[in-house]
Order: C-alpha cells, then sequence, then structure tokens
C-alpha cells in the first residue's frame, strides 16, 4: 500500500555532542509552575493544581530564527526547562516518573497573548495562542545520563542583553516527577513527548529585531532572533 500523500516528517531535536536525533512524539505544556509568574499573570498560585495544555511537534523552531507570527500584535517570551522522555505509559508513579526521562533541553514557549487572553475570557481552547508554527524554539537535549536529573539551578532569559527573566528550578510549584505522573493520569505518555514545565516571572512582548537568550544551569542555553 503506497501513502496517498508524502507522509509528514517527523521532528527531532539534535541530542548535543552527538550526529543523534531524538524524535519528537506530542509537545505538553504546563500552565502557571511558579508562583511569581502566576502572581505575575492574575492568578493565585496556592489554588490550583498543575494544568496542560499541548503545543504540535511541528511546531519546533531549532536553529533557526524566529519569524514573527501572524495575527498578533503581542507576543510573549517564556522561557522553560523542556524534559524529554524514552519512554512512557499511563499511572506511572511519581517514584518511577525520573526513569522515564532521557534528557533536557532549554525551550521557548512562545505565546500569542492578545489571541490567549480573548480564548480565556471568553473560555475558549489556547491553541491560536499557543501552537502556533514555529512557537517552540528548542535547543539540543542533553542526555540525563551526563547532566542527572536537575531539580535545581537558574533559569533565566535576556532580551537584547538585559535581564528579563530569572527564577529557579527548585521554584517550580509541581516538581518534574509530580508532572510526569500527573499527566500519565490523563494521557498515555509515550517516547519522543516532550514536556515543558512552565516559565518564571519576567514574561514580556518581543519585536522584530530582539535577541532572545536564555539557558537554564547544568543544562545549556538557546539563542534565537526573532524577525
Ligand atoms: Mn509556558
Amino acid at each position: 500500500m503506497a501513502y496517498v500523500i508524502d507522509p509528514p516528517k517527523c521532528p527531532a531535536l539534535p541530542v548535543r555532542g552527538s550526529g543523534d536525533l531524538f524524535p519528537v512524539h506530542r509537545i505538553y505544556c504546563v500552565g502557571r509552575n511558579y508562583a511569581a509568574h502566576t502572581i505575575e499573570m492574575g492568578y493565585d498560585p496556592d489554588k490550583e493544581p498543575p494544568f496542560f495544555f499541548q503545543k504540535n511537534p511541528d511546531n519546533l523552531l531549532i536553529g533557526q530564527d524566529f519569524p514573527y507570527p501572524p495575527a498578533s500584535g503581542n507576543v510573549h517570551f517564556e522561557i522553560e526547562l523542556a524534559v524529554a522522555l524514552k519512554s512512557g505509559g499511563a499511572g506511572i508513579s511519581i517514584g518511577d516518573s525520573l526513569s522515564h526521562i532521557y534528557g533536557y533541553a532549554v525551550a521557548l514557549d512562545m505565546t500569542r497573548r492578545d489571541l490567549q487572553g480573548e480564548a480565556k475570557k471568553a473560555g475558549r481552547p489556547w491553541e491560536v495562542g499557543k501552537a502556533f508554527e514555529h512557537s517552540a524554539p528548542c535547543g539540543a537535549l542533553v542526555p540525563a545520563s551526563e547532566i542527572g536529573h536537575p531539580a535545581a539551578g537558574t533559569i533565566w532569559l535576556d532580551v537584547d542583553g538585559t535581564r528579563r527573566q530569572e527564577g529557579d528550578l527548585d521554584q517550580m510549584i509541581w516538581k518534574i516527577p509530580e508532572l510526569i505522573s500527573t499527566l500519565s493520569g490523563l494521557f498515555t505518555l509515550a517516547p519522543g513527548d516532550l514536556i515543558l514545565t512552565g516559565t518564571p516571572a519576567g514574561v514580556g512582548p518581543v519585536t522584530r529585531g530582539n535577541r532572545l537568550h536564555g539557558g537554564v544551569e547544568g543544562v545549556g542555553e538557546l539563542d534565537v532572533m526573532v524577525v
């Protein structure tokens, strides 16, 4: 049997220091996972269980400039730690969660904040605000076999050389094992899944010409031009 159209390519992240690729299955994102960011968005960090949305795997932007997207005048940066799964399942316990992780990367959850805000107000889905083309710039994956499982360390973003976001991984409201366990109660996780673990405070708008330079201590850095 032949495909009637060419099958879509499988998006893949480079693995740092090798010629290898990590094929991406789904991209899950966590909302409001740092208290200071939750407060800046107008919510109470003590009252919310973790919640999730998705981006499309082909929204990944790897090693290229970020083209300012259409239909928005308020596109925001959100620097995040990405977790990549090498195995999955449903009903994963907190204690088993880390054993499913292949590695980590530095990512941006680019957001059309104006469209997201309209969606929130109208009780509509978030895809138009979150899951658009190139909305997930991501750096190379670093295997956990090399760096372990970072639970603390600075996460930061500079825009044109000025520090705009800074937090510490230990400020995550829901820790990585809790996120994996909770997600696996909602979805069957699979090898190739990415989880973006939320952003610290300081999110703000980008304009064409901005240089976004961020990093996570112990994981790596990410450099993206807005064009
Ligand atoms: Mn985010």
